[in-house]
């Protein structure tokens, strides 16, 4: 793949390709899993007889809204899950997240994070360090947080966690799937499952709760599938396909459903009301396009491991490790080598490619952040994507990509811009 108008040298373009032709395993190996989950998607969509009349929406109130109902069941039976709540007014993963802690948890219940610290935006929702003091904190309503930190190696620490489990305060045991800002790799499904049996072992009484964030599609059981009560994610990024524009969802044992639907709405009224604005054929069709998506994204992110590990930079995880998110981490080491990688990306995207990308405050997180995110959707992180706070060691998260072949334009203008700016030698 060659561009002049991108100005991509064949330098650049050599180097990437040279890369590109060690994986070729690698992309074979992602065949069955994608196969099992378009499998699994359109069974769904089978057994739960989807027709052309669910497209259509309810006004007003939104009882008995036919196609968010038929929605609601066929993301449950993908997940393996008795329930799941998936809406518009859902405004993105933190909320979905935020819903089931708020939902769950009453006063005197602990929540504990099993995977080290949770991802950045959470922390106003659960009251860390005094954030979302005054807007509602789980702290406020006197829930405690307590956090188990991962060993050096990225894994759960099973006797630190064992000791953690003590305190019967504990009501929720959570664990974020996906890297989130941090260089340890993502809690796989068995994994996942390991830790949903120690925990049970110990404390039937505990709620298991997973962020599946970036999770969804890359395995072919998802965390409700292997143990785990409850789980959220959002819609604009892996399951909604690059088609939601907007939602979150979460899934898993009813009764947990409900409360997390209790609080979205009011108590008494749940997921009875709530309109789809006519948004139920696109979601539909996204989930459908998912398992495809993911694939074509996991490639991109196999990919850029593999370029920017030859080129010497750390990369997490390593092109041929394990992988349970779509996401891939660069160390990049310097401020300005961020902004430019972010530069890059955002000159191959097919919206707002004159634009420059710049760190700016984002609602909830605690540094600055720089983004390039030039997508369909704003702010969809399944499309072509990266981003990175501005705080050392200055990673770049790079994920998505629609297509694998935009995925690739975006690491060969990334190749290109950091060695025109001498951040990189090819
Ligand atoms: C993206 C993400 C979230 C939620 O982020 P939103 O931007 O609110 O959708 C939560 N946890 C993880 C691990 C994530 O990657």
């Amino acid at each position: 793949m060659k561009s002049d108008f991108f100005g991509i040298t064949s330098e650049a373009s050599a180097f990437v390709a040279d890369a590109e032709a060690s994986l070729r395993e690698a992309f074979e190996a992602l065949a069955p899993t994608r196969e099992a989950n378009q499998c699994k998607v359109l069974e769904a969509f089978a057994e739960n007889r989807l027709s052309d009349t669910h497209f259509g929406f309810a006004t007003g109130y939104g009882y008995g809204d036919a196609g968010r109902e038929v929605t609601e069941r066929i993301f449950a039976q993908v997940f393996g899950a008795e329930a799941a709540l998936v809406r518009t007014q859902i405004v993105n993963g933190t909320h979905a997240l935020s819903l089931v802690f708020a939902g769950v948890l009453r006063p005197g219940d602990k929540l504990l994070y099993c995977t080290g610290a949770p991802y950045d935006s959470l922390r106003p929702a659960i009251g860390l360090a005094g954030e979302g003091a005054g807007q509602g904190a789980l702290a406020e309503y006197g829930v405690s947080y307590g956090q188990v930190e991962l060993t050096p190696a990225g894994g759960i620490d099973y006797a630190a966690l064992a000791e953690a489990l003590e305190d019967p305060a504990v009501r929720m045991a959570a664990l974020q799937r996906a890297t989130g800002y941090s260089e340890r790799p993502a809690i796989t499904i068995a994994k996942t499952s390991e830790w949903a049996r120690f925990v049970k072992a110990r404390r039937p009484d505990i709620i298991l709760m997973a962020d599946n964030c970036y999770g969804e599609f890359l395995e072919t059981m998802e965390p409700t599938d292997a143990g785990v009560d409850v789980m959220a994610g959002s819609l604009i990024k892996n399951p909604g396909g690059g088609l939601a524009l907007s939602g979150g969802y979460v899934a898993g044992r009813k009764d947990l459903v409900e409360k997390a639907a209790w609080r979205l709405t009011c108590p008494g009224i749940g997921g009875e009301c709530g309109l789809t604005f006519g948004q139920t054929r696109t979601t539909l069709q996204g989930l459908f396009l998912a398992p495809r998506t993911v694939s074509d994204a996991l490639k991109g992110a196999i990919l850029c491991g593999e370029v920017f590990e030859r080129l010497g930079f750390p990369v997490f995880p390593g092109a041929k490790d394990a992988r349970s998110d779509i996401v891939e981490t660069i160390r990049l080491g310097s401020p300005e080598a961020l902004i430019c990688f972010c530069e890059a990306i955002q000159a191959v995207s097919p919206v707002d490619a004159f634009v420059r990308p710049e760190p700016w405050a984002m609602p909830g997180y605690a540094d600055p952040v720089v983004m390039a995110s030039g997508a369909f959707v704003t702010g969809s992180s399944i499309e072509l994507s990266a981003d990175g706070p501005m705080r050392p060691p200055y990673n770049v998260y790079f994920q998505g990509g629609l297509t694998y072949e935009h995925a690739k334009l975006g690491v060969m203008s990334a190749v290109q811009r950091l060695s025109a700016a001498g951040f990189a030698t090819l």
